[in-house]
């Protein structure tokens, strides 16, 4: 009775029960819009699928290389609906793995919704298929965009050299995004070099650009049609890259006379001459026929006993017997002799900026 009464006196009451104020919402109170509202929706199960291969997960269509965790916080996030006038939203989950499959994500929630407080709690079941991503499955093909050679030019590069120039693709492949497509499809040696073959164009040449700034010489790309799909045509890139087996102060054989590289310039090396003073640009192309007869290490620095104007006499640093040689043009009376054995006889060299005393007698 003395709700009619309120209601007829136009007063407020709740629309279910018709209760007293207070009332919320639209116009409810407090137990009758609890028992209305749900504060946030969870599937029961929900599937996501790993690599059986790799292990990257797919996630929205992508496939991604991530955590557990980050999978539940994924999974967890795509899937909960929470009432959209709710605020101060707090999420916790724990993970309970109860199989290989299958995890289940306790989640417990909290949130105000016309200023009452409401928490939750609910379970999730993450259930886990195995499929095959992309790359895995372009790998089992043996599917492959390019084949990077690694060569020489001058002089034949020991296996540890070769091994040094492989390692630098560990380092592009780090700096580069993830891609699905940048694979190793194989890789091994072959006569004069080591071949690499790989999923993607776009890695091979970043690795090639890679190479020709960290070591100098030239990379030439050679593009393949190998058939056609869905109307266009299917290309192969392969790439030969060049490393020069010379350093700055090396002694190369090039153009019938014997000459040391001082300095690398954008597209090749300054040539100094040996047996004059003469000093030429040439470009890696120009280089290509060089043949290395020493390198700077292998060099042999000497004391000259006697020195008229234009021999030198010394002691051979391996047999300990007195010889002589033809001195440098650059030569000044008193200055050590920087050595090298060429067909069969010493000969001597002028300095460069690299022969500086302290760095001769390093080496
Ligand atoms: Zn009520
Ligand atoms: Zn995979």
């Amino acid at each position: 009775m003395e709700r009619r009464m309120s209601s007829r006196l136009g007063g407020e009451f709740c629309l279910v029960c018709g209760a007293e104020p207070p009332l919320y919402g639209d116009r409810m109170c407090e137990p009758c819009l609890r028992a209305r509202t749900v504060l946030a929706k969870v599937p029961e199960n929900i599937p996501w699928v790993r690599c059986a291969r790799c292990g990257i997960v797919e996630i929205d269509g992508k496939w991604e290389n991530t955590t557990e965790d980050e999978v539940w916080d994924e999974l967890l996030h795509r899937n909960l609906a929470v009432h959209d006038q709710a605020e101060d939203i707090q999420l916790a989950m724990e993970p309970v793995k109860v199989s290989d499959r299958h995890t289940l994500l306790h989640i417990q929630i909290e949130g105000v919704i016309d200023n009452l407080l409401f928490q939750e709690e609910h379970t999730m079941r993450a259930r886990m298929a195995n499929g095959v991503c992309l790359t895995c499955t372009r790998r089992a093909g043996n599917y492959f965009e390019a084949t990077v050679q690694l060569r020489s030019s001058a002089r034949r590069l020991s296996e540890d050299e070769f091994t040094r120039l492989r390692a630098t693709l560990e380092e592009v492949l780090n700096k580069l995004s993830d891609d699905p497509m940048f694979f190793i499809t194989s890789e091994g040696q072959v006569t004069g070099g080591y071949d690499v073959v790989l999923g993607s164009k776009g890695l091979a040449r970043a690795w090639g650009r890679h190479l020709v700034s960290e070591y100098g010489g030239m990379v030439v790309e050679t593009n393949s049609t190998v058939g056609r799909k869905d109307g266009v045509d299917v290309t192969r890139l392969t790439l030969l890259y060049r490393k020069p087996g010379y350093e700055i102060g090396d002694i190369v054989q090039w153009r019938n006379h014997i000459w040391r590289p001082s300095s690398w310039t954008k597209d090749g090396a300054i040539m100094e001459r040996v047996d004059r003073r003469e000093r030429t640009g040439a470009s890696w192309r120009d280089l290509e026929q060089a043949k290395v007869l020493a390198q700077r290490h292998e060099l042999s620095s000497v004391e000259f006993i006697n020195e008229d104007a234009s021999v030198g006499e010394f002691l051979d640093p391996n047999t300990w017997a007195m010889d002589h040689v033809r001195l440098p043009f650059d030569h000044t009376p008193g200055r050590k002799g920087l050595l090298m054995r060429h067909d069969d006889a010493w000969l001597a060299l002028p300095f460069m900026a690299v022969d500086e005393p302290e760095t001769v007698e390093e080496s």
